[in-house]
């Protein structure tokens, strides 16, 4: 078993690691950047280690301060949380060579599934469906490429192997702008990511965002958790999530997550991971998966009762896995808001002290946050300050209690998007369910 870990991470995910640590009697070794020593989990934590200034560049990314980090409490194992390293090979590499364990995948497995080009071909020999494409780089045949774009339909987008965070990629609506596109997107690939390989792939035009959490452990054993619809965005970013995603069937469910762990079994994949999909008129196609914890793990916890940093935690020790599939059932459902520090309005940051706090409660009500009265939000991360996630027996339920959550929460001194989500929870299109991804851009006339 693993005896203590290092949290190599800030905020809300830090504290939910340090939370389900201490579950297990496991001891905690906070690590945190200057301005980050009043964070509520460094306050718990059995121990911490300043690993530099406020740039997270300074801190939070610096691979051999948190190396020493583990050297000098004497840990067994890092856990990188979201964001940050969580999802660097390097980074789990050096983890794993310097003699500790990396709760997470195999750094191979991360490799594997960062490029995604090589994710995809991996995905299709599971039978995991995929968007229609070049099913590989594009080469330097104008003809061919041409032909290829006239096969799969416009539009289409071209996509970089190494893209993330949304960048890397470019849609192209006509066959005359298909060239010119394609060798725009090599050139940004190649200073932004040091790999210009591209492909192409149909874009599809209204989808939605659902996922699937799966859970896999070293014994061979793999299962999903079913779905979470993630479709209220805003410039890629995530606002609300929910637990099960309205109108997927069971049959859906079973089909597609039952792909997802077979994906699992068959590249090895350790620890928990999310399958994410666009999807269209009732078909999924794979984009990516997430080789990590996600900030929307929660509405997941809620519906099936199974606590996700745990069972990573218990993964990464070597035991197996606690639920097989028919040990999953769906229950009720769960809804999350992600609570900002930012202006409603504009989207710009609201740093600052927090003057008053009052954190709804009653039947069904969670709120994973680090944030206390007297704690100053500071101005060099991440804007996201808490999660309010409710569970109810059925969709109704859930978003009323959010409404009631959301009219009860008072966090003064800063500004939060808490105004933005109740409109959400009064809108129409999210209480009908089923709003694609674009639709929350629309409504905010951007
Ligand atoms: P990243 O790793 O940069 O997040 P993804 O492959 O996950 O890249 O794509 C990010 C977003 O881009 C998706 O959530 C979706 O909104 C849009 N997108 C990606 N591929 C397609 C596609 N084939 N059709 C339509 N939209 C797409």
């Amino acid at each position: 078993m693993i005896e203590k870990v290092v949290i190599a991470n800030r905020g809300e995910i830090a504290l939910r690691i340090l939370r389900a640590c201490r579950e297990l009697g496991i001891k905690t070794v906070a690590v945190h950047s200057l301005p980050d020593r009043d964070l509520k989990h460094v306050r718990f934590a059995d121990e911490t280690v300043c690993i530099g200034p406020a740039p997270s560049s300074e801190s939070y990314l610096q691979i051999p301060n948190l190396i020493s980090a583990a050297e000098v409490t004497d840990a067994t194992a890092i856990h990188p949380g979201y964001g940050f390293l969580s999802e660097n090979a390097d980074f789990a590499e050096r983890v794993e060579k310097s003699g500790f364990i990396f709760i997470g995948p195999r750094s191979e497995t991360i490799r594997l599934m960062g490029d995604k080009i090589t994710a995809i071909a991996a995905m299709k020999e599971s039978g995991v469906p995929t968007v229609p494409g070049s099913g590989g780089p594009l080469g330097s045949d104008s003809s061919e490429i041409l032909r290829m774009g006239r096969q799969i339909g416009y539009p289409v987008i071209i996509k970089a192997a190494g893209g993330g965070g949304g960048r890397g990629m470019r849609v192209v609506h006509t066959e005359a702008a298909l060239l010119n596109a394609i060798a725009l997107t090599r050139a940004e690939a190649a200073t932004a990511f040091g790999n210009d390989t591209v492909y192409m792939e149909k874009f599809l035009v209204n989808p939605r965002h659902v996922e699937f959490q799966v859970l896999a452990d070293t014994h061979g054993n793999a299962i999903h958790l079913g779905e979470r619809d993630c479709s209220m965005q805003r410039r890629h970013q995530k606002v609300v999530e929910e637990a099960p995603a309205p109108g997927i069937t069971e049959q859906q469910r079973r089909t597609i997550g039952e792909r997802c762990a077979e994906a699992c079994r068959r590249i090895g994949y350790r620890g928990a991971g999310t399958f994410e999909f666009l999807y269209e008129n009732g078909e999924f196609y794979f984009i990516e998966m997430n080789t990590r914890v996600q900030v929307e793990h929660p509405v997941t916890e809620m519906v099936t009762g199974v606590d996700i940093v745990k069972e990573q935690i218990l993964i990464a020790s070597g035991q197996p896995l606690s639920y097989a599939q028919q040990d999953i059932t769906l229950r009720g459902h769960a809804v999350e808001c992600r609570i900002n520090a930012e202006d409603s309005v504009k989207f710009l940051p609201s740093p600052g002290k927090i003057t008053q706090l009052h954190v709804p409660g009653g039947p069904g009500v969670r709120f994973d946050s680090h944030i206390y009265q007297g704690y100053t939000v500071p101005p060099y991360y991440d804007s996201m300050i808490g999660k309010l996630i409710t569970f109810g027996a059925n969709r109704e339920s859930a978003i009323a209690r959010m409404r009631i959550a959301l009219s009860e929460m008072v966090i003064d001194g800063i500004k939060t998007n808490i105004p933005l989500q109740q409109e959400i929870m009064k809108d129409a299109a999210f209480i009908a369910g089923g709003a694609n991804i674009h639709y929350l851009e629309h409504k905010l006339g951007l």
